[in-house]
């Protein structure tokens, strides 16, 4: 399993997995949120050595802009089909999907494509019905979870045993709370249906440490509240034993990052 973002952060995010035993000649292509324009999408695959059209499925989190914006446009160009929740899909209304193959999925309920395992989980985010994923093939786990407004005992129960995760670490509370947002917004990101900060992300990583753990990419880091020296302050900090830590950006993303 390897995984790349494409670009993570609240101007727009794409997540690309690949899992599974390439039986066919080559490994099942996930991509998680759709949030960038198609051009965009393409330049960012090739970088990647990908074309649109090797991305087998695209699955949606929720209907916020920085994660479904380019998702139909991709779609329609290229046929891949979308699986998102019922309340994803019915957030943006029936014509934003026209043309598109859309998959319904439960959170909770894990869909079997091939030798992949794919897990929706329900998170608390102020969207309709927003599911973060997990990920699992006959060799490794991971877990996309962005977007989440707190840890709830449901996602640290579904997310033991993980090899890596693409973990939101949005903001710094300090940033937050002295920072340019009036007072709504910085109430909504930091509230309990907004955005998890630094130090609540560094405290789930925590417990889901294990001893064969790999990886941890911080994602959706806040452009306004927050700065890749504070995460990298908070990760460097903490005892990650063996495992790594990588950091994605708007405008970089991540590196292909290959699980042993
Ligand atoms: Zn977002
Ligand atoms: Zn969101």
């Amino acid at each position: 399993m390897r995984y790349s973002s494409l670009s993570s952060g609240s101007e727009g995010n794409a997540l690309v997995i690949e899992a599974g035993s390439p039986s066919r000649g080559q490994p099942f292509r996930l991509m998680v949120d759709c949030g960038l324009a198609l051009s965009e999408v393409v330049s960012r695959l090739e970088q990647r050595e990908l074309l649109p059209s090797d991305i087998d499925l695209i699955f949606v989190t929720h209907e916020h802009k920085d994660h479904i914006g380019g998702v139909a446009r991709l779609a329609k160009a290229h046929g891949i089909p979308v699986m998102a929740t019922r309340g994803t899909f019915a957030a943006v209304g029936l014509a934003f999907w026209k043309d598109v193959q859309c998959l319904q999925v439960v959170p909770g309920v894990p869909i079997q494509i091939e030798s992949v395992e794919l897990t929706p989980l329900a998170v608390p985010h102020d969207a309709a019905e927003p599911a973060c994923l997990r990920v699992r093939d006959g060799h490794h786990s991971m877990a996309c979870v962005t977007d989440l407004g707190r840890v709830t005992d449901y996602l640290r129960a579904s997310l033991q045993g993980l090899d890596a995760i693409f973990l939101e670490f949005n903001h710094d509370r300090e940033m937050l709370m002295t920072g340019p947002y009036p007072p709504a917004l910085r109430e909504r990101v930091g509230g309990g249906w907004g955005h998890i900060n630094n130090e609540q992300a560094a405290a789930f990583l925590l417990e889901l440490l294990h001893p064969d753990f790999q990886v941890v990419t911080a994602a959706h880091l806040s452009q306004k509240n927050n700065t890749v020296g504070l995460v990298d302050g908070v990760l460097s900090g903490l005892s990650l034993g063996e495992a790594s830590y990588q950091i994605a950006s708007q405008a970089e993303g991540s590196p292909w990052t290959v699980l042993a």
